[in-house]
């Protein structure tokens, strides 16, 4: 502990001149070259080198702060396009760097006139939120083929990719849930509904946060009773009831709540939702007829998490608000540096 409490201040010190010297090169190396500096004032004030074990907590330190990375930034205006680190349905995403440090640059070509709308309504929204489990929005830009929106880089990849490498304990999942349900309570309480909410949307960060991202299908409601929503194509394992079949009702916020449950229960089993139906069905008609398989070796309380997010009744689901205080969640003692 008093190791930790000598260190915070000479990397917290260190840290921002590193990566801001460091501006053009890949998060890694602004990582090592913060370590370094770090390493070296460490090493003078204490008059020795510095051990293993020093170095292991402080790099932690490092990681778990995500300033250095998502601090705020100059308007972004002279920069470099460098590899492809996604490409989603509609849009492309890069790794863009210029003189305050590495982000991501999704763009879409002008010429994309079916996406184009997408990205647009990405940018509305994103530039009216700020949250720090919702990806931050840096900038816009139109160059002569390309539009851009200028992203908080989360360089550990989307859920679905972190969970494909290494099963999710279950300290894990309620850790991530309850970050995603603040992101969702903030995005409520803005008139905002995501639409389109699902694991491979969700993005981590370097120190294990998350960051819900993917806007394209987002709609900014009227106030908070307007239900309807007209577009709504999320996507299709996430898309409920009352999206998938707008004939007979709406979308709206418990929709959001609904996705996250196919989303906790994707991240619990490593495995996109099934259904026990013996018809082959839609995952939105086996929600509505109450015939999703929610594993019974998953412990009591997550299962009671995700019934509730997955009843077929949308007014009888809960609010993000609500949610926070499941015991699934507020049990949460898993952190993501220890
Ligand atoms: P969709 O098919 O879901 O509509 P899309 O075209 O809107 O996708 P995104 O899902 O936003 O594109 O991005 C595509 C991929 O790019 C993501 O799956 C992720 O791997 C990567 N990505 C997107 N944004 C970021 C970011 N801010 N930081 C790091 N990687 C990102």
């Amino acid at each position: 502990m008093r190791l930790v409490q000598t260190l915070r201040p000479v990397v917290e010190a260190a840290a921002p001149s590193a990566a801001g010297y460091c501006a053009r090169l890949p998060i890694g190396q602004v990582l090592r070259s913060a370590e370094n500096t770090a390493r070296t004032i460490l090493g003078s004030k204490l008059g020795r080198p510095i051990q293993n074990e020093e170095i292991a907590v402080k790099s932690i330190m490092i990681m778990s702060n995500p300033w250095q990375i998502s601090r705020p930034r100059t308007r972004i205006t002279n920069w470099e396009r460098g590899v492809l680190i996604g490409k989603g349905s509609f849009a492309s995403v890069y790794i863009g760097s210029d003189a305050d440090g590495p982000f991501a640059a999704k763009g879409v070509s002008l010429g994309e006139h079916n996406y184009l709308p997408h990205l647009k309504n990405e940018i509305d929204i994103l530039e009216g939120l700020d949250h720090e489990n919702i990806i931050q929005c840096y900038g816009t830009q139109k160059d002569g083929k390309m539009l851009y929106i200028f992203l908080e880089l989360a360089s550990h990849g989307t859920l679905e990719q972190a969970y494909k490498k290494r099963r999710f304990t279950e300290s894990q999942v309620s850790h991530y849930t309850r970050q995603i349900l603040q992101g969702l309570e903030y995005l409520h309480s803005c008139n905002v509904v995501h639409g389109d909410l699902n694991c491979a949307n969700i993005l981590v960060t370097e120190s294990g946060r998350i960051k819900l991202a993917d806007f394209g299908l987002s709609k900014r409601m009227e106030d908070h009773s307007q239900y309807s929503l007209k577009h709504g194509q999320g996507s299709s394992y996430c898309m409920d009831p009352e999206d998938a079949n707008r004939k007979r009702g709406g979308y709206g916020f418990p929709s959001d709540i609904c996705s996250l449950g196919c989303t906790v229960l994707e991240m619990s089993t490593g495995k996109y939702p099934q259904c026990n139906d013996k018809e082959v069905i839609s995952v939105e008609l086996a929600i509505r007829r109450g015939k999703i398989i929610v594993p019974r070796n998953l412990p009591r309380n997550l299962r009671d998490f995700i019934n509730q997010c997955l009843h077929p009744d949308p007014n009888q689901r809960p609010t993000a608000a609500e949610l926070l205080a499941h015991p699934f969640v507020k049990e949460s003692s898993f952190h993501a540096d220890s």
